[in-house]
């Protein structure tokens, strides 16, 4: 059966890209699928995380979740580090996948920039961790954005060689990455070249859910562009990275495609575009960001959430677990 699964890492304010890339999409699959989604603290601690600040970080993204339009009734919503078998089932596929896969990964080598051997240890091997969190509920459908490619690509390479070096075909599904539209790779409001980040230093680069009005309307305004109004074919905006984000976030957020919107704009300059799109993006994010606030004045109700969704995510993680334990020939299996 397909089953949806994906998080978010608790490692500071949500942004654009997340919206666009992962959470909305989220919000439409889950009628369409069975969908689990979690608040992956296991994997924000790759890099430091302030230990006091942590909880309140997770309930910031389990409120986002909530208030994009995720339906805990319909959704399984929680904290992956309040199911131990996501780091259980890791340890198997730490055993399983191979160095050479992992050394072709490229958001290590982002994150890690020049210092590579000052990262954890679990920077590194943070994409077995992913595999073990979608394997784990025999998840079908990966909705994530563009950057999360790669990471897929591996998951299906370790659930291929775990079927194989255990000898039951078929027991792990070869999960597809559901990545599409224009808001699967988001960039920086700063550099066209590089893609919205939580971890970017520099809060101009993006727009975050929870900035008001006045915020969202500065950030686009200070958008880099160059002075050339919007062309009318793909091909000419492709050349102009910064061109093509912002056109591309219209898109994105309008339910159109880029080519409907150069249609609309080609010829008029960002004197004229700019405007348009803040009032786009204040009318969309607006509602988002005051839902979240609503939803962050109520930590117990989100608590109680995460609490449920938890209990039902254990449930159905705890058989798989079970028979990869024996599958591995494991003395507690
Ligand atoms: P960090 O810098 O801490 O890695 P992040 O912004 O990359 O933060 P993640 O928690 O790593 O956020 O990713 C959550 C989801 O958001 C993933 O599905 C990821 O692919 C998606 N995502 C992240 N950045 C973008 C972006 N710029 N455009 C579209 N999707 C994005
Ligand atoms: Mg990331």
């Amino acid at each position: 059966p397909a089953r949806v699964l994906s998080g978010v890492q608790p490692t500071g304010a949500l942004h654009l890209g997340n919206y666009l890339g992962a959470l909305v999409k989220f919000t439409r699959l889950q009628h369409q699928m069975e969908t689990f989604i979690f608040v992956a603290d296991l994997h924000a601690i790759t890099q430091w995380q302030d230990p006091a600040r942590l909880k309140g970080q997770v309930r910031e993204i389990a409120a986002a979740y909530l208030a994009s339009g995720l339906d805990p009734k319909v959704a399984t919503i929680f904290p992956q580090s309040a199911v131990p078998a996501h780091a259980e089932l890791a340890w198997v596929f730490n055993c399983v996948a191979r160095l050479g896969w992992l050394d072709r990964m490229t958001q290590f080598k982002d994150k890690a920039g020049k210092h590579k051997e000052r990262e954890s240890v679990g920077l590194y091997t943070y994409p077995v961790l992913q595999a073990a969190d979608i394997l784990l509920y025999r998840a079908t459908h990966v909705p994530v954005g563009e950057d999360q490619r790669q990471h897929l690509e591996l998951t299906r390479d370790i659930a291929a060689k775990f079927n194989h070096d255990f000898g039951v075909p078929g027991f792990f599904p070869l999960p597809e990455a559901v990545v599409e539209g224009p808001g699967a790779r988001v960039m920086s409001l700063r550099d066209g070249a590089a893609k919205m980040s939580k971890s970017d230093p520099s809060e101009y680069s993006r727009i975050n859910l929870t900035d008001d009005a006045d915020a969202i309307a500065q950030k686009i305004r200070k958008a880099r562009t160059d002075p050339e109004p919007l062309p009318d074919t793909l091909e000419a905006l492709a050349a102009r990275p910064e061109a093509q984000n912002l056109v591309a976030i219209y898109a994105a957020l309008d339910g159109r495609t880029s080519a409907e919107v150069l249609a609309e704009y080609a010829g008029q300059g960002f004197g004229v575009f700019k405007p348009r799109l803040a009032d786009l993006a204040v009318a969309k994010l607006g509602p988002v960001g005051e839902a979240m606030r609503r939803y962050m004045s109520d930590p117990v109700e989100i608590d109680r959430i995460l609490a449920a969704g938890a209990e039902r995510a254990r449930q159905v993680g705890a058989p798989v677990l079970a028979e990869v334990k024996a599958a591995v020939g494991y003395w507690a299996g």
